[in-house]
């Protein structure tokens, strides 16, 4: 349907915003529900984020998603958070409730989505989480939450991993970067947090004779699909989960939040991305 003048409105904020899927995915989900409602893209300055967000708590709007940079903004000018927003230190949720801000964090359970997608226990034996930025943050906290056994953390500035660590996973293992191979050593899962073999970035690079053969590789990064992490997992024979199911997985809940209806399930929600990210496939 067309929206009305009535619309439930939601959308997405970030800098930049222009390359974001999600008003693609929302509105796609919005037309097969059927519902009078919009997903607008705002390209938003670092500066301005605070100011917006109050101000469009006080309209009509049911709320946001909030990407980069503003997430943990979005978390410091809520009302009222969510244990995993808490814990994880950012929000990529907004909801507002006349005039109050509730901050969510949905990025853990989208990653726990993917692992269930593909089949992937995370309780099933030791995770190696590479990266100790917000992805690494929500992952991380995903598999706390979900009895992963083991945690091993390795980033490039170990500082920022320690901080992590102390923060989520106080049990985790640090592996210095330079040696971070010697960490797949008997690991069940092994995932990318980190931005590279994100495009224009270098590959992420593991030595991965090291990983048992009934190891997965996740990687957080979809852009592009196959990483080249994810392809040399791929050549070891071990099992691989691309970044697209934890975007999926964060955006569901999303839906549900701000149109109060579950996403349609006869949206093909992967193909459809898969179609935006690589045309012609
Ligand atoms: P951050 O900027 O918060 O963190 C970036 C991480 O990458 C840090 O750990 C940083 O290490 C590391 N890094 C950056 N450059 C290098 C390098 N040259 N060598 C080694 N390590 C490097 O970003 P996010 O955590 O928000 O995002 C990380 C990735 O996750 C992005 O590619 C993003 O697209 C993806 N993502 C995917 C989502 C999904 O739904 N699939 C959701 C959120 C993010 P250091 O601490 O040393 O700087």
């Amino acid at each position: 349907m067309r929206p009305t003048g009535a619309a439930r409105l939601a959308g997405v904020v970030g800098d930049p915003i222009a390359h974001s899927l999600s008003p693609s995915l929302m509105s796609a989900w919005i037309e097969a529900a059927g519902i009078d409602a919009v997903y607008a893209p705002f390209q938003l300055a670092r500066d301005d984020a605070a100011s917006f967000f109050r101000s469009m708590s006080r309209t009509a709007m049911a709320g946001l998603n909030v990407t980069l940079p503003h997430k943990q903004t979005a978390l410091a000018s809520s009302d009222r958070a969510s244990e995993a927003a808490q814990a994880i230190g950012a929000a990529n949720l907004l909801t507002f409730h006349d005039g109050e801000i509730h901050a969510d964090n949905t990025d853990a359970a989208g990653f726990l989505n993917a692992l269930k997608v593909a089949g992937v226990d995370p309780a099933i034996g030791p995770a190696l989480v590479l990266g100790a930025g917000g992805a690494a943050r929500a992952i991380i906290h995903a598999l706390v939450q979900a009895g992963a056994p083991e945690i091993r953390l390795s980033n490039r500035s170990r500082a920022n991993a320690e901080m992590l660590a102390r923060d989520l996973a106080p049990q985790a293992r640090i592996h210095e970067w330079e040696t971070r191979d010697q960490a797949l050593d008997e690991v069940a899962l092994v995932v990318n947090a980190t931005s590279l073999g994100l495009a224009g970035n270098p590959d992420l690079e593991l030595d991965w004779r090291i990983a048992p053969a009934s190891a997965v590789a996740a990687d957080s990064v979809y852009k592009p699909l196959e990483t080249g992490f994810l392809r040399a997992a791929s050549r070891r024979g071990l099992g691989t989960v691309d970044g697209l199911g934890m975007l999926i997985g964060q955006a569901r809940p999303s839906f549900e939040a701000f149109f109060g209806v579950p996403p349609p399930s006869d949206v093909d929600a992967r193909t459809l991305l898969v179609s935006l990210l690589e045309p012609g496939r």
